[in-house]
């Protein structure tokens, strides 16, 4: 028999999310964001509760294809464009648009042939200082591209570095509108959380937000809001059974490093689930977890394939339980990935992107 552990990836939770990032900003249209395997889920396991998008956007050729061999004939955005010219190649035959976000993506377009030209959005560094063109130098970039026969419709991008923080978005967007408000074509700004938190709001023109963790149940300005207040449900499950019990007496200790020890007689399970599994080795003493849907709390150190549970209030739960490390427990109970990313002190983008592959993963 295989070990117990299992994810789940949940088809009506994904369509939830998509639907409730759709009525955040109501009038765009929704890139699905699937990069990184749709984070962590597996695009194809993914790909039925999210069909309900209007494009889907990733930045690794190899997943643009497989986006394609499910079928989707409808738009395909690469975020980070081209890296060498033989991506252009893939663009055409696969009719897949494009970032150009650099000089050398307009010197590949220059010199690819092709019949059919293509889409491209161009990219202004607004302030996140990762990819674009700088302010003062986007309006060139668009005037070369627009004088290329291999390009159709330009539409105009940029991505906020704070919009689940304090910073807000409104210095980027200003100097986007500054630059922009003359140009024609199709604008695209918004992330998750720029999308829930500001999605509304006046005077930001969007024909396309690109929610990506939101759709994927985490909440982007969490601690801040939690997936409760923006009412997003979880799409991935990661559960187990304990495997073994432990009775400690006071001042016994637990696992490697003797990390955690009793302060008084104390009933622990072991749980297979570990590091390898993409437990994060962060978490430690006090992370949440539900056993019988019950939640209750991690001791001692994580390692590879084991975690150890506190079963204090539990005294029902033994060999077999259930125990839910993040997502719904088979009571219903609800365990977010943010509750358990911040006590491993990351976020759940990392927790969904590193499940492992030795995990089996059913879709329901
Ligand atoms: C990843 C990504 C997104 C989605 O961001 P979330 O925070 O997951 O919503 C949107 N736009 C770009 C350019 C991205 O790289």
């Amino acid at each position: 028999m295989p070990r117990p552990i299992q994810a789940t990836i949940h088809t009506e939770a994904l369509r939830h999310n998509l639907a409730r990032m759709r009525a955040a900003a109501p009038d765009a249209r929704v890139w699905g964001v699937v990069k990184a395997n749709a984070y962590g889920h597996g695009i194809e396991r993914a790909f039925d509760g999210l069909r309900g998008a209007d494009g889907f956007a990733l930045l690794d050729l190899d997943e643009a294809g497989r986006i394609r061999s499910l079928g989707w004939r409808g738009p395909v955005l690469l975020l980070e464009g081209a890296f060498e010219p033989r991506d252009l190649e893939l663009c055409s035959r696969l009719g897949l648009w494009h970032t150009v976000h650099c000089d050398e993506q307009i010197d590949m377009l220059a010199a690819h042939k092709t019949h059919q030209p293509h889409r491209v959005f161009l990219k202004m560094n607004s302030g996140m200082n990762r990819l674009g063109f700088a302010p003062h130098r986007y309006r060139s970039a668009w005037t070369r591209l627009q004088a290329l026969p291999q390009v159709d419709e330009i539409s105009l991008m940029t991505h906020f570095s704070d919009a689940d923080g304090p910073k807000g978005i409104a210095h980027q967007v200003r100097v986007f509108e500054e630059i922009t408000r003359d140009l024609p074509g199709e604008r695209t700004l918004s992330n998750s959380a720029a999308s829930l938190r500001f999605g509304g709001q006046a005077g930001i023109r969007a024909d396309w937000i690109r929610p990506g963790i939101a759709v994927y149940g985490s909440a982007p300005d969490y601690p801040e809001n939690d997936i409760v207040y923006w009412d997003l449900q979880p799409t991935m499950t990661l559960a187990s059974r304990i495997i073994a019990v432990q009775e400690l007496a006071a001042g016994d200790t637990v696992g490697y490093g003797s990390s955690f020890s009793a302060e008084a007689p104390l009933r622990i399970g072991v749980v297979a689930c570990g590091y390898a599994d993409g437990y994060p080795r962060h978490c430690s003493t006090g992370t949440p977890v539900l056993v019988d849907g019950v939640r209750t709390r991690m001791v001692g150190r994580v390692s590879m394939d084991m975690i150890t549970v506190d079963l204090t209030a539990h005294a029902q739960a033994g060999f077999g339980a259930e125990v839910t490390m993040w997502g719904r427990a088979g009571n219903g109970a609800l365990l977010s990935i943010d509750d358990v990313a911040r006590a491993g002190g990351t976020v759940g983008y990392e927790l969904m992107c590193g499940l492992a592959l030795r995990v089996p993963v059913v879709v329901e």
